[in-house]
């Protein structure tokens, strides 16, 4: 762990604390005492792809461990500029699904709105990290076509704020954005998908939590991958969302070397739970350029998934589901 005083100077409001990430290599890789000679490869990966991670999550490695499971999840490596066959730069056909700029509506009744482009932690095996945000967030006024393109369509029974991510947008952006939401009647659900909260706690302000529940029946899915990223801190901010009248679920993607261990797995969904959130969803990995080296075989993910499911009872089983481009949801992988 990181000693607490080499970062307390990071730990004013939120947004200080997000401003005052690590983006550079090289102070990661001092903070946690590791070798130095892996500075060429994590700069050639992060200007693909750049470095960023809060302090609050590095206080949470530990020192000295290049296979610390949160490290791994934010370090950019060489393997990520290898070029592996089926691993592409847009493997779910976003671009394809997206008429309306900011709006994915892929399925039935619920519609995705890309809020921002930006992410609180840039992780390694995201999909989006080919993704072209710059074309869908520009300028004032943004969210006009997709709020219009929502309230034109009766079937959108859930809107969920997605990104990038939403909380990293100040509570008064968000505010702006929920107040148009909540006058459209057929609109019965607002979720958030975020992994902001995980890496810096300290979002959930209580600006947020009046926001949270303001909004109709929320649902917060929040992105955890291992047990060791719960501390005291995140399962303080947990029960705060939770208090907002919040749903809070969990997702997270099976990643090798992270959380590929029935051990590992049972961990995370215990622990999840100890803090009052529930596992949804285990995806596989989406199938992105510069990622292969995370990836787990769906016959590997499987037993795991037989293995978990013997030892849990089945509300700590999260589902197994891949996501494939043109189905109707994400996809059970049984
Ligand atoms: C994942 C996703 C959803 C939500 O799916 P659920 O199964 O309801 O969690 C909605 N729209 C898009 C485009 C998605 O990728
Ligand atoms: S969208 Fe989610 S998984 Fe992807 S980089 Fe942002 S926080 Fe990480």
């Amino acid at each position: 762990m990181i000693p607490a005083e080499l970062s307390s100077r990071h730990r004013s409001s939120w947004q200080a604390e997000l401003a005052a990430a690590i983006t550079d290599p090289a102070e990661l890789l001092a903070a946690l005492a590791l070798d130095p000679a892996l500075l060429p490869a994590a700069r050639s990966a992060a200007a693909g792809f750049r470095l960023r991670v809060p302090w609050s999550y590095v206080r949470r490695m530990r020192r000295g461990d290049l296979h610390d499971p949160l490290l791994r999840q934010v370090l950019p490596v060489g393997a990520e500029l290898a070029e592996v066959p089926g691993f592409v730069a847009d493997p779910l056909g976003e671009r394809a699904a997206n008429r309306v700029p900011g709006l994915l509506h892929k399925y039935r009744g619920r519609a995705l709105l890309v809020t921002t482009g930006a992410c609180a932690v840039h992780c390694r095996y995201c999909f989006r990290r080919e993704f072209p945000y710059a074309e869908q967030v520009s300028g004032e006024g943004r969210w006009d076509a997709a709020i219009a393109a929502i309230a034109a369509d009766r079937s959108i029974e859930e809107v969920i704020l997605s990104g990038g991510d939403p909380l990293v947008l100040s509570n008064a952006r968000l505010g702006a954005l929920t107040a148009q939401l909540v006058t459209i009647g057929h609109v019965r659900r607002v979720r958030v998908h975020t992994r902001t909260p995980v890496v810096l706690p300290s979002r959930v302000d209580d600006g947020l939590v009046q926001w949270l529940a303001s909004l109709r029946r929320p649902v917060v899915v929040v992105h955890v991958n291992h047990a060791q990223e719960i501390d005291a801190e995140l399962a303080a901010a947990f029960a705060r969302l939770r208090a907002a009248g919040a749903t809070v679920l969990n997702q997270s993607v099976l990643l090798a070397g992270v959380n590929d261990s029935a051990g590992a797995l049972v961990a995370l969904s215990t622990a999840l739970h100890d803090a009052g959130v529930l596992p949804y969803y285990l995806h596989l990995l989406d199938r992105v350029r510069g990622a292969a080296h995370f990836d787990v075989p769906a016959e590997r993910a499987r037993a795991l998934m037989r293995d978990i499911g013997a030892r849990l009872p089945g509300y700590l089983v999260p589902r197994l589901v891949r996501e494939e481009a043109g189905a109707p949801g994400k996809t059970p992988v049984l």
